[in-house]
């Protein structure tokens, strides 16, 4: 019997000082030193390369991908187990205690950009490969650590991999939680606008000159302005928006300016696959912009918003009301608005829906209902959600060597979010963060506990093991 968890003990030290060295590259995007076969910019580069360089020079097989993507192989045979990955990070937030490119441990946390999502978990894949490697132990597939470098914008890494290069029969990607995440929503990403049309403002009270919230489509907005300009009665007006905030117990505040007042909404951000838990800033500013009589293009805007999604995150008022017992509840997000007079209009959609329910029927129906109001799809994204059965064989590997090495029981997880593990086949998402440990990805301070590397370099060396034997 082997024993991974002193296996992967023995690696501590090497392990660390890779991770460390690693992690210190700041690769989040960058086109503006984007060049042939470095297409995110050159620090996203860097960090493959090191990866590559490094793989290379333990004996394994790296191929570099024009940029794209990358892997480390080992072994032969005629399938591919695949380890998704990804080395490409998100920008530094403020207020680090410490510089994030700057890794530093402090009480056996480890805290870079990147920790946790998702170079720590690469280093930590690397290294079950390399014990596996070193202890010569006989596999019949081959095993490819597949880094891709887009993950956090649009995964044109995978896209390009996957043209270019076999799909693995089986995988998983170290990209999330353990113990295993089986099913995953489907994720409906439409950006809808619509022309100006070069009408002759009409004389109305109001005239709705912005209205503007949110920055990205999985976020719920957390602020919406609206500038209103025009012939009415602005001390009315005022007084009317703060009865409205009053009576809704909303925070906001209206703000007179020479030729217009400015009223902003002050709501709650959450992550836009759950929108149910967040207050769109943008939906309760809606409620008070109906019942002005604003400009003919202004309201329309509005009517729009107020017809298709006030009151509508379960889908209810576009007729897509649907759920299963999996992921449950189909929900709606609009995480971006635009609207500048006669400049630009439009919205971002976002829609994660059931396992069963058909991504591009729930796409032609939006369509339909936002062309009433004369807005058109600019860019649609659709991605669908999958689902493993507990007795799938994948499923049940991972779950064994789990359980064997952790001593707890394992659980498969279903979650509304989509992660990596979608841009395969036959792929799940396990790990790297322990059940009641804090997910720090993507924020201030983001850490990952040395000894839950650790303990996850043990944990895949086995699961990649009983995979490929
Ligand atoms: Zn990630």
């Amino acid at each position: 019997m082997m024993n991974w968890i002193l296996e992967a003990e023995s690696k501590r030290d090497v392990f660390l000082d890779k991770l460390i060295e690693f992690l210190k590259i700041p690769s989040v995007l960058d086109e503006s030193t984007a060049t042939e076969g470095a297409p995110f910019g050159k620090s996203i580069n860097d960090a493959l390369q090191f990866m590559l360089n490094f793989g290379k020079s333990d004996g394994f097989t790296v191929k570099n991908l024009s940029g794209y993507a990358g892997h480390i192989e080992y072994g032969n045979g005629e399938e591919i187990v695949g380890i998704l990955s990804h080395i490409d990070v998100v920008p530094a937030t403020e207020g680090w205690t410490t510089p994030p490119f700057s890794p530093d441990i402090r009480s056996g946390k480890l805290y870079a950009r990147g920790a946790t999502d998702d170079k720590g978990p690469t280093m930590a894949a690397y290294f079950a490969l390399k014990i596996i490697k070193e202890l010569k132990l006989p596999v019949s597939k081959r095993i490819r650590l597949i880094m891709g470098t887009d993950e956090e914008t649009q995964w044109r890494c995978m896209e390009h991999y996957l043209s270019h290069e076999e799909m693995p029969s089986v995988g998983f990607t170290p990209d999330a939680e353990f113990p295993i995440i089986t099913a995953e929503k489907g994720f409906l990403d439409v950006q809808f606008a619509k022309d100006w049309s070069t009408d002759s403002v009409e004389d109305s009270q109001w005239i709705l000159e912005s209205f503007q919230s949110g920055k990205r489509v999985n976020m719920v907005p957390e602020y919406a302005t609206a500038i209103i300009s025009g012939a009415g009665d602005v001390f009315e007006l005022k007084e009317a928006y703060q009865e409205f905030l009053m009576t809704k117990r909303l925070e906001g505040y209206a703000e007179e300016a020479d030729d217009h007042v400015k009223l902003v909404l002050h709501g709650r951000a959450h992550h836009g696959s759950e929108p149910e838990k967040g207050l769109s800033a943008a939906l309760e500013l809606t409620r008070f912009l109906i019942t002005l009589p604003l400009d003919s293009h202004g309201h329309q805007y509005v009517q729009m918003i107020n017809e298709c999604f006030v009151d509508s995150i379960f889908g209810e008022k576009l007729d897509m009301v649907t759920e299963d017992d999996i992921v449950g509840k189909l929900t709606v997000n609009v995480g971006v608005y635009r609207y500048e007079r006669q400049k630009e209009q439009f919205v971002r959609v976002n829609i994660r829906y059931p396992i069963h329910a058909d991504g591009n029927q729930l796409g032609e129906k939006l369509d339909e209902k936002l062309a009433v109001y004369g807005f058109k799809p600019l860019y649609t994204d659709n991605k669908p959600g999958h689902s493993f059965d507990n007795d799938h064989p994948l499923v049940k590997t991972l779950a064994r060597v789990y359980e064997e090495q952790t001593g707890l029981p394992s659980r498969s997880l279903a979650v509304a979010g989509a992660t990596y593990a979608r841009a395969l086949k036959n792929c799940v998402a396990y790990g790297p963060i322990f059940p009641g440990k804090v997910e720090t990805a993507h924020q201030t301070d983001e850490y990952i506990e040395v000894d839950d590397l650790i303990r996850a370099i043990g944990i895949y060396a086995q699961a990649i093991y009983e995979l490929a034997k």
